[in-house]
């Protein structure tokens, strides 16, 4: 039996074997790019310009919504959003405990309190009886984040914010092209974004944003949040003319271009991506002691992040060993080879931003009001990236070896993770954020 690569035995994954670079790029897309290049036309204000508009219309199409509005990222798609469904001072948003920040800090940006709530720990999405118990006088909008790619529980949560009179805002950024109960996300709240950072399933070469929505009103209101208050006609003159505040969050045309290139692409990757991840999660599943994710029946998982727990039993450990074991897997894993990580050290509420003065709020916000999420961040480890080109199988299947390897050696796992001194993720961040401040 070889030894565990933590302890000098030879790697699973060799050193020089790469991730295949995401997001890939075709010639297609470089054509693309060089089209914009050679037309002169940049940005949304450009006469003439085709991109971003026809990115626009292919969206909307591929969401099934009436309107779409590109942006320059996924997180000013969020304030868009906010803004444009009249989101302002004093208002409370709901949102996801486990998220990536942007999705806590829209809100902020438009002066509008977050309100956290808990996640369910299967799914990683937020617990709609959470959502429901957060409500106040003052919520105004639930953010439904669709995590790691699967759709929230979108029938329960329109039903609660159908309810209290809240207005739902889907953030996508993770989840394009999922479903839910045979229709894509994206299409559910009255209005709703996308991200195109090079990170996502759907990736420009650089940063973009859509914002999705099937009611007129907030359509145009959104086009006037991205350009200054403006209503900048498609083609003809410019009025100068600032009608509500709004800010510069225009799209270029050359990462429009490129997306609607990769658009082309998209299905057949997807498609590709779905294959081999549900063959890797399958030989994951093999394991005891990992906790694979799955998607419900009524809906679709795109696979954005993947996020394994550990069950330490197994391993003949209690339960309180979970997060010194999550911590000694991804070690053994890293030596390995396999690029384990984390997704989010804490709980939102728990970032240094949230512990610090912010304008307009005057609640005290506490990681600790989110159990499920804290027991999901100290048992759990992500992959992410490796797994989104359509060609990762072979990598994905080293994975699995390695995991497969880890289980073969379980009494030095436990024996490890039983002598450690262990150190919760949230307590590590609050060390790295103390160094990181004091520079
Ligand atoms: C990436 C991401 C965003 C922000 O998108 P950017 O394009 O990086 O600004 C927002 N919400 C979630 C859930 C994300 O994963």
């Amino acid at each position: 039996m070889e030894e565990l690569a933590m302890l000098g035995g030879a790697r699973t994954v060799p050193r020089d074997r790469r991730i295949p670079k995401w997001p890939l790029v075709t010639a297609d897309d470089e054509e693309a790019v060089r089209r914009v290049l050679a037309s002169g036309r940049f940005t949304a204000a450009s006469s003439g310009e085709k991109e971003i508009e026809g990115l626009e219309r292919e969206w909307a199409r591929e969401t099934g919504t009436r309107h779409c509005v590109a942006v320059s990222n996924g997180t000013t798609a969020l304030s868009v959003a906010l803004a444009a469904a009249g989101v302002g001072p004093g208002d409370e948003v709901i949102v996801p405990a486990l998220s990536f920040v942007a999705s806590a800090i829209a809100p902020l940006h438009v002066f509008a309190v977050p309100v956290f709530a808990d996640i369910d720990p299967v799914t990683f999405n937020v617990d709609p009886a959470a959502v429901e118990a957060a409500v106040t006088p003052r919520t105004r909008a639930v953010m439904v984040v669709h995590l790691h790619g699967l759709p929230a529980d979108l029938t329960e949560l329109l039903n609660v914010a159908d309810r209290h009179g809240l207005t739902v805002i889907e953030d996508a950024a993770q989840a394009h092209g999922a479903h839910y109960h045979d229709r894509p996300v994206g299409s559910f709240g009255a209005i709703n974004t996308f991200s195109l950072n090079v990170s996502k399933n759907l990736a420009t070469c650089g940063e973009g944003g859509l914002v999705t929505t099937d009611d007129a009103d907030l359509y145009r209101r959104a086009t006037m949040m991205r350009q200054f208050g403006e209503l900048i006609p498609r083609r003809g003159p410019r009025s100068y003319v600032s009608h509500l505040l709004g800010w510069n969050h225009k799209p270029n045309a050359i990462q429009c271009a490129f997306t609607r290139s990769r658009l082309t692409r998209f299905a057949e990757e997807s498609e590709a991506r779905d294959r081999n991840v549900r063959h890797f999660l399958g030989r994951l599943a093999e394991l005891p002691w990992l906790k694979v994710p799955t998607a419900p029946d009524d809906r679709t998982h795109v696979w954005h992040i993947l996020r394994l727990r550990v069950d330490p039993e197994p391993f003949g450990l209690g339960p309180e060993a979970a997060g010194p074991l999550r911590a000694v897997v991804m070690r053994a894993l890293r030596a390995e080879g396999v690029p384990a990580t984390h997704y989010q050290l804490m709980p939102l509420p728990a970032q240094r931003l949230f512990q610090s003065p912010l304008p307009g709020v005057d609640r005290k916000y506490r990681g600790e009001d989110h159990p499920n999420t804290l027991r999901v961040i100290d048992d759990s480890f992500t992959i992410q990236k490796a797994h989104l080109h359509p060609d990762a199988r072979p990598l994905l299947d080293l994975y699995a070896d390695a995991a497969a390897k880890l289980w073969e050696h379980r009494d030095v796992i436990a024996a490890e993770a039983t002598a450690l001194d262990y150190t919760p993720p949230w307590r590590e961040a609050e060390q790295i954020a103390d160094a990181e401040w004091a520079g």
